[in-house]
């Protein structure tokens, strides 16, 4: 979930308004970094789980999600595997696109996600409940699908059919989907990396988890979560090393849906394969990550 509003203030505010605390003994710039925000986060999405055309991305991977919650359709002969049910009033919305694309929705054997948080896992109860499909959760984050937050946040328990480890590959129909553990969004946070083809042409897809910071505040002195830094640093590196043709995410923004979709429906090439956008994106997010880790050692 996104609270990025009231940190774009805060982060803001502080920014400009606060004194500098002198961290003489942190490895930090003694001046403060400029703001570095997402487009995203300067100017918030709106209406994210309105209906979105479904369509084919690549090869065997095409696009169920709504507006912003991204969702991928996975294909093969032996059935389909979905990152990313969204919300559980998102799950017809996904149902309608992968049947109007002319797949079967209970064709869904394996369900998976980018992380434990609502606006990409709440629906997984019930896709499983309409598919009987298994859920596959990254060990980390599976507390959080099984024993999820009450209160504000909350959605159903579903249990994990298969708890994946760093690296585990998910197989189906010849389709071998690695889970890279990306975490600091949350602990589980899953990168997906696997391979398709078009047109004789191997491409490597990587859909990244989120690797934005919610609430920079979570970024220091914190009890729940005390290596989160380190988790953030290592998730950075994991996505440069990886090979990437056509990058994907688990919002729509954080790959230019917006921008590339009307692109791929005009035809000329595919909008999607996009490996310089991979690499500006996993940039783009590391100086924000800076940005906000600097601005939180300074409260
Ligand atoms: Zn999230």
């Amino acid at each position: 979930m996104f609270r990025s509003a009231g940190l774009r203030l805060a982060a803001v505010s502080a920014l400009f308004l606060l004194p500098v605390t002198a961290q003489t003994n942190r490895a930090v710039p003694r001046e403060p970094l400029p703001p570095i925000l997402t487009p995203w986060e300067i100017k918030p999405t709106t209406n994210d789980n309105a209906p979105f055309p479904g369509h084919k991305v690549i090869g065997n991977v095409y696009y169920v999600g709504t507006a912003d919650y991204a969702s991928f359709l996975i294909t093969s002969e032996q059935g389909h595997i979905l990152i990313n049910p969204d919300f559980e009033d998102s799950v017809d919305i996904i149902r309608a696109s992968v049947e109007k694309l002319g797949f079967k929705f209970r064709d869904i054997k394996i369900l998976l996600i980018s992380h434990a948080h609502g606006d990409h896992c709440a629906g997984l109860a019930k896709a499983k409940e309409m598919t009987g499909a298994q859920v596959m959760v990254m060990d980390a984050d599976v507390p959080a699908i099984e024993h999820p937050p009450t209160g504000r946040g909350a959605y159903p328990s579903v249990p994990v059919s298969r708890v994946l480890h760093d690296k585990d590959e998910v197989k189906l129909g010849g389709n071998t989907l690695v889970a890279h553990l990306t975490p600091g969004h949350t602990k589980g946070n899953t990168s997906w990396a696997f391979k398709t083809t078009e047109g004789g042409k191997n491409y490597d897809v990587v859909v990244v988890g989120s690797i934005g910071v919610n609430n920079a505040r979570d970024l220091v002195n914190n009890p729940a979560y005390p290596n989160m830094v380190e988790d953030y640093q290592k998730s950075f590196r994991v996505l440069k090393a990886l090979p990437c043709d056509i990058y994907l995410a688990s919002h729509g923004k954080m790959y230019g849906l917006n921008e590339k979709y009307p692109k791929l429906t005009a035809g000329g090439p595919n909008p999607f394969v996009d490996p310089e956008g991979y690499k500006a994106h996993i940039q783009l997010l590391e100086r924000a990550f800076y940005y906000k880790l600097d601005w939180a050692m300074r409260q």
